[in-house]
């Protein structure tokens, strides 16, 4: 066993967020999530990317939006 949990968590997030998980790896995302604060809050960021994505799609990113949110997900835009 070479899995941590929070690896397989990491795994399951886009399909999790697509909501095309299969119940069994719906049920074993969410008993994570419940105990794992690591993963609730990247589950929720990666949630709230999606939507606001979503929702400014048809419209122009401001300028310096792209680098904000990378900066957000601990990524350094400039390095
Ligand atoms: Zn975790």
């Amino acid at each position: 066993m070479t899995h941590d949990p929070c690896d397989r968590c990491e795994e399951l997030l886009q399909d999790f967020l697509d909501r095309t998980l299969s119940d069994a790896e719906w049920r074993e995302a969410e008993s994570h999530l419940a105990g794992c604060d690591y993963c609730r809050r990247r589950y929720r960021f990666e949630e709230t990317l999606r939507r606001y994505v979503r929702t400014t799609a048809a419209e122009r990113m401001p300028p310096g939006l792209m680098d904000k949110l990378q900066e957000l997900r601990g990524i350094d835009a400039t390095a």
